[in-house]
């Protein structure tokens, strides 16, 4: 079993936990990312209309294709590098338990569906899952809690040890459950400019924003002025209105 792909698979407990959560319904349509062995996919397939899994393991998207029933799909490709716009339907939703060696790809990958798909339940490791949830002025809070918060609802509903996997990872996992809000909680008009700010913000935790922010833009301190948001502030303490006013405001100058 190839464990450089991540797979560990869920046992059928932990599966019926994690559907009761996801609690699809019969006219809906899922994108599912990593499906193995089918442990979720199968039971997922038997209560919604339709579920496309994507599977990079050729031998293991064969063998799902073999006993799946009709309504499943399995695309053998890279999660990370498929087009998976193309596979879901507007108004579909997003589930998976996850790889975590490419988790952070992946997760980035997800906002791009955010005005396709209703919400995504992603098992993470715990780690990440808690990182993304959390709120400014945590330790934990990042590039990715500030994206998600950005256009999300976003929590943690579930956590499962490393038992709950067969073979077991070293680490706890938790499912992050974000749900994608029409209109946004903050406007956000230019996306890149946004990662871009974050980017850089965040490249050094330690430094303040204007410490790390003064090389790459020039009238920094007074675009900060004008919002009131003192340069002396560890990146971590902005709220994601913060940021997104400030990536507006800098976008303007270039
Ligand atoms: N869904 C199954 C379960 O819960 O039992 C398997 C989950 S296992 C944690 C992750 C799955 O993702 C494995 O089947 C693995 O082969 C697949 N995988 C790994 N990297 C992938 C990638 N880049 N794109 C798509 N699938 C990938």
């Amino acid at each position: 079993m190839p464990r450089r792909l991540g797979q560990h698979f869920l046992r059928a407990p932990s599966v019926e936990r994690l559907l009761r959560v996801i609690a699809p319904r019969s006219d809906e349509v899922f994108l599912e990312i990593g499906p193995g062995a089918g442990a979720l996919t199968l039971p997922l397939a038997a209560r919604a209309a339709r579920v496309v899994a994507v599977e990079i393991d050729g031998a293991l998207a064969q063998r799902l294709r073999a006993s799946a029933p009709a309504n499943v799909e399995i695309v053998t490709a890279d999660a990370v590098e498929a087009d998976l716009r193309a596979l879901v339907p507007a108004g579909g939703r997003l589930v998976g338990n996850l790889p975590y060696y490419v988790s952070s790809p992946l997760l980035r990958r997800f906002l791009e569906l955010r005005e396709r798909v209703r919400d995504v339940h992603v098992m993470l490791q715990e780690e990440v899952a808690r990182r993304i949830a959390s709120p400014p002025g945590s330790k934990e809070y990042g590039i990715l809690s500030v994206m998600y918060g950005a256009w999300a609802n976003v929590d943690v509903p579930l956590t499962f040890p490393p038992g709950a996997f067969a073979p077991p990872p070293r680490v706890s996992s938790a499912v992050l459950r974000a749900r994608f809000l029409h209109p946004p909680p903050v406007p956000v008009r230019d996306p890149a400019a946004l990662e871009t700010l974050l980017h850089r913000a965040f490249r050094h935790r330690r430094k303040t924003l204007e410490n790390n922010l003064e090389d790459s833009y020039a009238n920094l301190k007074q675009h900060l002025r004008l919002l009131n948001i003192e340069g002396s502030r560890r990146p971590e303490t902005l709220s994601v209105v913060e940021f997104a006013k400030l990536a507006e405001m800098l976008a303007r100058d270039v």
